[in-house]
């Protein structure tokens, strides 16, 4: 700052909280410092911690900086967001993107549940328990069958910003008030978070099979709150359904009242241009690689695109329906699981669909490059938020419990620690302090599952027989840097391998001797490479994979043969679990597909 308008104040712009390091960036003072002062007022964080806006301003008072910190309005980031989504004339009708909000233990989960058990199962054995980050029903209103698509957002873990992220996306929300309970703290701000988004809210009055429920009692607290009931009595604007998720009654007439909703909306969406859309959920799988679960927004993804979501890019290897089923194409409001991704995208990340790889390739090292200005400048924080949300969601933490000598060690091993973790895991530091190991950090670390790292500390033997006992690990170090190091290790043990795909080799189909559920018998010549065991199959017809198949045996003429080269003609036995009929003419391109460890 120059001394000529050292009495105006600079001002800058956060949002309702900040990670310390990115609050230090713009104020353009080391993390360090900040850190100092926020331990000196009692608050022990480290740089990948956030603080709240009051905490942030009474620091920057205290550091005596020329600066004012103002909040941040979300308004334009939904707006923009929204605001894309404008379809052009030609656009189709689409499916209602709904989210469903509400207080802990209302029902949420339970609604979810009965909505897609009734609708969504039909005609599957089993049923499906596992949780799925989001759905389509099918609902028949008025004679007319029409697809219905649900954000299923973590409840009970999930916190306000994820809720307000999960309002952006739909256009409908449901707010779930358990009959018997009322109007409560996280309904209400449910109702605050789906005005600021502007999107439209259907109520589910839930648990009407309890004896204690009245709904008349929810509707008037609701509209003492802003919510009026579109009922003959309130004669307001939002639909309230009287629901049952434990004997579903109500369910029908809800799906129908959001339809109703949606219509009024009149959403509309591009089908024959290239998709973009968001990321709802993203996490590594075994023998898969990244998998990252998106809605489609706009325009149709298809199996074999290039997509580019935030800071990385895929050839979109297999694309699935949510319940692992290959689909040719995604049409807007449908969600879609995506593998293929280089590395994990973020969840919140916007999508599109490019020409090629290298388009793919510029954009990607595009916005690293805006990333990481953005971060030296402090412009954006929002997507700090959701990246927030997606380390809660994705990245796999290590807890730890640090305890040092004196606060200035105690600083630099936090500091270097957090140096430590990439997209995929991270140190999560659940308490730390000054002095000998104790029985608090003893208990703490034992209930968070954290392991403890001394430095330059010691421990009462006390300490170390209940250690033993409980089975905590602790371990105390006199150089920083081997301290260090043991963390790398721990964390690295924890990365997920890196799955490599290696071309084997192209068989063409010329025919097909048998097929079962989960078998196939067929023939063909080899075109090109080598085919050999073990190895997996992508079944391709034209452009499209049709289902992936692994080999389980290669023959030339009735002998078992090891390998096959070009120009070859030989049999192949495949296993797979998805219902394929093979033709004269496929192709099947043999790979196999290995985990190599990876290093932070
Ligand atoms: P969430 O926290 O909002 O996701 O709520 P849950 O779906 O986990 O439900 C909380 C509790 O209420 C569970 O014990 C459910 O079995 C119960 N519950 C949910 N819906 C109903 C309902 O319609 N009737 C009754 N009697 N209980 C319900």
């Amino acid at each position: 700052m120059s001394e000529t308008d050292e009495a105006e104040k600079t001002i800058i712009e956060i949002e309702d909280s900040i990670t310390v390091g990115a609050l230090a960036e713009k104020l353009m003072i080391p993390a360090t410092k900040l850190i100092g002062e926020l331990f000196k007022n009692g608050v022990m964080v480290t740089v990948n911690e956030r603080i709240d806006f009051d905490t942030a301003q009474i620091i920057v008072g205290e550091l005596g900086l020329e600066i004012e910190l103002s909040k941040k309005e979300e308004e334009t980031k939904i707006s923009q967001h929204r605001a894309k989504k404008v379809a052009s004339d030609t656009a189709a009708s689409r499916p209602p993107v709904v989210a469903v909000m509400g207080h802990v233990d209302h029902g949420k989960t339970s609604l979810l549940d009965a909505i897609r058990g009734s609708e969504v199962t039909k005609g599957e054995a089993g049923g499906i328990t596992q949780h799925i980050s989001a759905y389509q029903v099918e609902h028949t209103s008025n004679g007319i069958a029409r697809k219905i698509t649900f954000l299923d957002t973590p409840g009970h873990e999930a916190f306000a910003a994820l809720r307000e992220h999960g309002a952006q996306l739909t256009d409908v929300v449901i707010i779930v008030v358990a009959a018997d309970d009322g109007v409560k703290p996280q309904t209400l701000e449910a109702i605050r978070f789906a005005k600021k988004a502007g999107v439209k809210m259907v109520v589910a009055i839930n648990k009407m099979d309890k004896e204690s429920a009245n709904a008349d009692v929810v509707k008037g607290q609701l509209a003492e709150n802003g919510v009026i009931p579109d009922d003959k009595i309130w004669r307001g604007d939002v639909p309230m359904v009287a629901v049952s998720a434990k004997t579903s009654d109500g369910i029908e007439d809800l799906l129908s009242t959001v339809l109703l909703v949606a219509d009024i909306e009149e959403l509309k969406a591009d089908v024959d241009i290239p998709a973009t859309g968001l990321v709802i959920e993203a996490h590594m799988e075994q023998g898969r690689g990244p998998i990252a679960v998106v809605l489609v927004e706009t325009g149709t993804l298809k199996q074999g695109e290039f997509v580019v979501a935030g800071t990385t890019y895929a050839k979109v290897r297999n694309l699935e329906d949510m319940q692992n089923r290959l689909m040719k194409s995604a049409g807007p409001s449908t969600p879609a699981i995506i593998t293929g991704f280089k590395k994990l995208p973020e969840f919140g990340d916007e999508f599109q669909v490019v020409a090629s790889e290298k388009e793919a390739r510029t954009l990607t090292e595009q916005s690293v490059r805006d990333n990481k200005a953005e971060s030296r400048t402090g412009v954006d924080t929002s997507s700090e938020l959701m990246r927030m949300i997606n380390r809660n969601m994705t990245v796999t933490e290590l807890p730890i419990v640090v305890k040092a000598d004196v606060k200035g060690s105690l600083t630099s091993v936090i500091d270097s620690l957090k140096t430590l973790e990439n997209e995929e895991v991270s140190v999560r530091i659940v308490s730390s302090g000054v002095g000998d190991v104790n029985e608090t950090d003893l208990h703490l670390a034992h209930t968070s599952n954290a392991m403890i790292y001394g430095f330059h500390v010691g421990m009462p033997t006390t300490v170390k027989q209940h250690a033993s006992r409980d089975k905590v690990s602790i371990k105390l170090f006199s150089v920083i840097y081997e301290l260090i190091d043991d963390v790398k290790e721990q964390l690295t043990g924890m990365l997920a391998p890196e799955i490599v795909e290696t071309s084997l080799g192209r068989l063409i189909v010329k025919g097909v001797f048998n097929t079962t559920k989960t078998e196939i018998i067929c023939g063909g010549e080899v075109t090109k490479g080598k085919l050999s065991m073990p190895a997996l199959v992508r079944i391709t017809r034209g452009d499209e994979v049709l289902a992936e198949a692994e080999m389980m045996s290669l023959k030339k003429g009735p002998q078992e043969v090891k390998e096959a080269i070009e120009g070859d003609m030989c049999g192949l036995q495949l296993k797979t679990n998805s219902k394929v009929v093979v033709e004269e003419g496929d192709r099947l391109e043999l790979f196999t597909r290995e985990s190599v460890a990876r290093k932070l």
